[in-house]
């Protein structure tokens, strides 16, 4: 199955995206969702990071509190190591194992840090959302009720606007409107469709 990796910084619109190739029934793998699913109380993984961050990371209720476990990492490189040594393996093994069950034609496998990583997810094409970081911060501040500098903060930690330009095979450009968003999804999925119907044939 062709594997589409689609990624974009914080605001870019990749939720969006992604939820106009799901009107396509596509399905969606989403890394976010499944990191949020294994640190459910009772998850391997909360156990993990208790272990590790102490229990002071956890709310009254036995949950993860992520805000919390965020501002550990965010600033402090060595934690930020540890968390990922626990949740990456977790993570691209759910992936592998949630794509392996599918039967379609291609899938999107959504990884917000996916040009970070050294492609575990194995994705044919990469596909960036890409937009402006003054969109990308007027969004992120409207939608999380954030300040100019954390969100400012949080784009800085992540990778450059152009490097990521340079490094994908595919870019929805998501400046405009809904109207012009849904129209550049539907002229990649046909192509997707396309990809993947060639790559059948010649397999
Ligand atoms: P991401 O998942 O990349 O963080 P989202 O898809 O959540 O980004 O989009 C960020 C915010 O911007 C959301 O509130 C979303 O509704 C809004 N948004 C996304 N694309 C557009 C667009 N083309 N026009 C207006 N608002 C948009």
């Amino acid at each position: 199955m062709l594997k589409i990796g689609l990624t974009g910084g914080i605001g870019s619109g990749k939720s969006t995206v992604c939820g106009l190739f799901a009107e396509f029934g596509v399905p969606i793998v989403d890394a976010d969702l499944i990191a949020r699913q294994l640190v459910a109380p009772g998850q391997p993984a909360l156990s993990l990071i208790v272990k590790s961050f102490g229990s002071q990371m956890l709310n009254q209720d036995g949950s993860l509190n992520r805000a919390k476990l965020r501002n550990a990492v965010f600033t402090d490189a060595d934690k930020k190591r540890e968390l990922d040594g626990i949740m990456h393996p977790l993570v691209y093994a759910q992936i592998a194992a949630e794509v392996n069950a599918l039967t379609a034609e291609y899938c999107v496998i959504a990884v917000p840090l996916l040009l970070e990583s050294k492609n575990p997810y194995a994705v044919d094409r990469v596909l960036l959302i890409d937009c402006p970081v003054d969109v990308q911060i007027a969004r992120v501040i409207a939608r999380d009720k954030l300040t100019r500098q954390q969100v400012q903060a949080i784009i800085d930690s992540q990778m450059s606007r152009p490097e990521r330009l340079s490094k994908a095979h595919d870019v929805i450009e998501n400046v405009a409107g809904p109207e012009q968003l849904a129209e550049q999804v539907k002229r990649l999925h046909n192509s997707y469709i396309l990809l993947a119907t060639v790559r059948t044939q010649s397999a």
